[in-house]
């Protein structure tokens, strides 16, 4: 019999990671060749996935009856809910469902659209209902047999990166907390990336999505390395597999171009430059976070946007109360960072001063990164601290019990988060400035 490989014994470290992308196409007018594209995969039948915001842009029409030319026959799905939970996946999978075959779906919009979209495929495509596939502990944690048709991903929002990931973000109505459904099956075929489309997203959104680009890229970056963890199997690989020499490239490049780019696609959203600059950024910061993780400012964010009480942020539908994902992640951020900067003190100086070079010498050099943050939080208009979307003292054991849910993240932050250390994340967040 032979020795078994060397490291492959329990206990040795990691010496393997992994990395997967989609296609990629970027650029102005990108997005005017998707039929073609579709043609080229063999597509017959494809459904376009959108909520009805961007549907009234007509983007959607227009793409789908782009695809005509190219004998894809093509029709709309219009009901995808901002910020979806398992009720309005399940209907949009239930459509489909009534309404298909389909070979094809094409996501049109920000993220609620392409995890829409990924969810309406692994289920058009594998047998059963959402929870099914939802992480355990909150679902079923069930992985999907069969192979999903393609998805092509047009992100409208620049931020959440879902163009680039295997995973597919919810909230769970029944535990009034944030879940995914993660598997390597989920990662769309292509990405479309076309500046062009972000230019009418309003000030509010370019904020908090750009945030959520940031954090990102931050957490990737300061994820747990990937030789950190015992070896695994090849069948126990999973996406995310910790911060990487692949996935710091991206994400140390995302940092640099959101540094030139981030307040001025706030401020001015007709600044093609800046538009252009934070979608290379969102998507390099995906094709980072898409493989080494995220970690607590994300975890974090889960029961932030579950348990929002009254809160309607600026430029975001206004008839239902919600803190948007990117807003949730950058709330605790600052403070996260401050926790981890002991595991990594010299990654945490480094995207510090990749995103502001010329900083002021910090009071000490945990406070470099969260100083850089939080100057950035308050030019953008990002509220002061969870305090400010609704959330006081008493609601941090909620909070801290919603977080620790989130082990697949909490796993990958560079230092053991316990429910104490979550407890003072959350306190000293509640303000930032
Ligand atoms: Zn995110």
């Amino acid at each position: 019999m032979p020795e078994p490989a060397a490291g492959a014994h329990d206990g040795a470290a990691e010496t393997v990671f992994t990395y997967g992308a989609p296609q990629l196409k970027y650029g102005d007018g990108a997005s005017d060749e998707i039929g073609y594209d579709l043609s080229q995969l063999g597509c017959t039948r494809a459904l376009v996935v959108t909520d009805s915001r961007v549907a009234a842009t007509g983007l959607p029409q227009r793409i789908a009856e782009q695809m005509t030319r190219f004998d894809v026959e093509a029709a709309v799905y219009d009901g995808v809910r901002v910020e979806p939970t398992d009720e309005s996946m399940q209907a949009a999978v239930d459509w489909a469902r009534e309404h298909g075959p389909w070979d094809a779906f094409v996501a049109v919009g920000g993220g609620s659209s392409i995890d829409t979209a990924k969810a309406v495929d692994l289920l058009l495509t594998n047998p059963g209902t959402v929870i099914d596939y939802v992480n355990a502990p909150v679902g079923g944690g069930r992985a999907p047999a069969h192979r999903l048709h393609p998805l092509v991903a047009v992100p409208t929002t620049t931020g959440t990166g879902s163009e680039s990931t295997t995973v597919c973000v919810l909230d769970v109505l029944s535990q009034r907390v944030k879940s995914g459904i993660s598997h390597p099956r989920l990662r769309p075929t292509l990405a479309v990336v076309d500046p062009l489309l972000t230019v009418t997203q309003p000030a509010g959104v370019t904020a908090a999505s750009g945030m959520d680009i940031l954090c990102h890229a931050l957490e990737s970056y300061t994820a747990r390395p990937y030789t950190a963890s015992p070896r695994k199997q090849p069948e126990q690989r999973v996406p995310y597999c910790g911060a990487n020499p692949v996935s710091d490239m991206w994400s140390t490049q995302a940092l640099s171009l959101l540094a030139t780019s981030f307040r001025k696609a706030v401020r001015d959203g007709d600044d093609l430059d800046a538009r252009r600059a934070m979608a290379q950024a969102a998507t390099f910061a995906g094709l980072g976070f898409g493989n080494a993780g995220v970690h607590i400012p994300h975890a974090n964010a889960y029961p932030i946007a579950g348990q929002v009480g009254d809160f309607h942020p600026a430029g975001y539908p206004d008839d239902e109360a919600m803190v948007p994902h990117g807003m949730a992640v950058s709330l605790t951020a600052p403070e996260a960072f401050r926790f981890t900067f002991p595991a990594s003190p010299e990654r945490h100086l480094h995207a510090a001063r990749l995103l502001e070079p010329d900083a002021a010498e910090p009071a000490d050099d945990a406070s470099a990164l969260p100083d850089v943050l939080t100057r950035l939080m308050r030019d953008i208009g990002i509220p002061d601290g969870i305090g400010s979307v609704g959330f006081g003292a008493d609601d941090v054991d909620e909070l801290v019990a919603g977080a620790l849910k989130q082990q697949r993240l909490l796993a990958t932050a560079p230092r053991e988060a316990t429910a104490d250390d979550l407890a003072g994340i959350f306190h000293r967040s509640m303000a930032l400035w």
